[in-house]
């Protein structure tokens, strides 16, 4: 309890510096603001992150996907020590989706500790998010433990994204 204190009332203190590709953003809501389906959502990413394996970044991160059919689809980050064949939590989560069948989300949550800033899917991770985006795809970006949360999309966090789709229509 006395950690739980600790932690939320750090997060509290560094809320106002908190920083996203450099800029202030607007768009953090409390944990316990959030619909209970979010927060659900939020804690199985904060739970996917505990599974993280990162010996040589000792950088842990984890995500959960909503399907649209409601279901949760956790993944973290394998590093290896190649290096280049690692993998991002969030795109962990999408490739254990698409193999079991869904291809349909409606938001995805990424969990992950740096001190005074969130921690944004990489610029991979948003492409291959991208791809199962004909819909826009809500984003919450937590820390471990979930207190202020920047709630974004992907489309936000892609904008002018590449769109498969288009290629498509115009063959
Ligand atoms: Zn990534």
């Amino acid at each position: 309890m006395l950690q739980f204190l600790f932690n939320f009332v750090r997060e509290k203190t560094v809320t106002r510096k908190m920083e996203i590709n450099g800029k202030d953003h607007q768009k953090i809501q409390n944990f316990e603001d959030l619909d209970l389906s979010i927060q659900e959502l939020i804690e199985s990413a904060v739970q996917a992150r505990k599974l993280a394996y990162c010996p040589y970044s000792n950088f842990a991160v984890g995500a959960a996907l909503r399907t649209t059919s409601g279901e949760i689809i956790k993944g973290c980050n394998v590093e290896n020590g190649a290096h280049t064949p690692s993998i991002c939590a969030e795109r962990t989560a999408i490739v254990k989706a698409v193999s079991e069948g869904h291809t349909n989300f409606e938001a995805i949550a990424v969990v992950a500790f740096q001190e005074d800033q969130f921690t944004s899917p990489c610029g991979v991770c948003r492409q291959v998010i991208s791809e199962f985006a004909s819909k826009d795809i809500k984003v919450y970006i937590s820390k471990p433990v979930p207190v202020r949360i920047l709630c974004t999309s992907l489309y936000e966090l892609l904008p002018y994204r590449f769109d498969s789709s288009r290629l498509k229509q115009d063959s």
